[in-house]
């Protein structure tokens, strides 16, 4: 998307209204010894576009928010790096008991296990751990490494991805969450976890910065 350019009037508009707002029309025009006519069309995109609001018997002012474009410029700027939370990783041969026990004192949604060079080989969701319970009362017997969804069938992000990247691998593989990983040749290191909750957190941080 590209950045609105304002003219050189518009430009000047933008100033006296940022330094000396709130400020009428009329008086905007005097200051550039120009017909109120002539302004119009300007203020109208300056308005619409967000740079400035209008009051009736207020006038023109300087909103503070950034106009609506810079919006998309934020959200292509937000990295994985920047929201993700800390990873909580469990070894292949811990049982499914252990597990769900895990889930609960980390307060967790997913789990992710790796093996004995602590290198990324499955995900452990709530409805894994949930489906093997079912009917099921030999828990401590089943090793994760049985019923978790393995390497290479795990989707995964890299810090330096941005986090509308990340969000998109989650809704067209419907899962909850990423775990975010150094690939550094022989396998992948887990150092991070991206969930829709980390989404929903930069939903918000960006209407915040926006004063939406
Ligand atoms: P739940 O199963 O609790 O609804 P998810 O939607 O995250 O949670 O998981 C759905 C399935 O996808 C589970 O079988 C899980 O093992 C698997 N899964 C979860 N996260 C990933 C991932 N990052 N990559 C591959 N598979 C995953």
């Amino acid at each position: 998307m590209t950045y609105m350019e304002l003219n050189k009037r518009q430009t000047e508009i933008f100033e006296i209204v940022k330094a000396d707002g709130p400020i009428t029309g009329e008086q905007i025009a005097e200051r550039l010894k120009l017909a109120r006519a002539t302004i119009r069309p300007d203020l109208a995109i300056l308005t619409m576009a967000g740079f400035l609001d209008a009051r009736p018997r207020v006038g023109y002012f300087y909103s503070g928010k950034r106009p609506a474009q810079s919006v998309a410029d934020s959200m292509t700027g937000m990295r994985v790096r920047d929201f993700q939370s800390i990873p909580v990783v469990v070894e292949e041969n811990i049982s499914v008991y252990d597990a769900i026990c895990q889930m609960f004192l980390e307060d967790v949604g997913t789990l992710f296990v790796v093996d004995q060079s602590s290198f990324l080989t499955g995900v452990l969701s709530r409805k894994d751990l949930l489906r093997t319970s079912l009917g099921n009362n030999e828990l401590e017997k089943i090793p994760v490494h049985v019923i978790m969804t393995r390497m290479p069938n795990i989707t995964y992000c890299e810090k330096q991805d941005t986090l509308l990247h990340a969000a998109k691998k989650m809704i067209d593989k419907q899962i909850d969450s990423l775990p975010v990983v150094i690939d550094n040749g022989g396998g992948l290191e887990v150092v991070g976890r991206v969930t829709k909750t980390n989404i929903t957190a930069a939903f918000l941080s960006l209407a915040d910065d926006h004063e939406l």
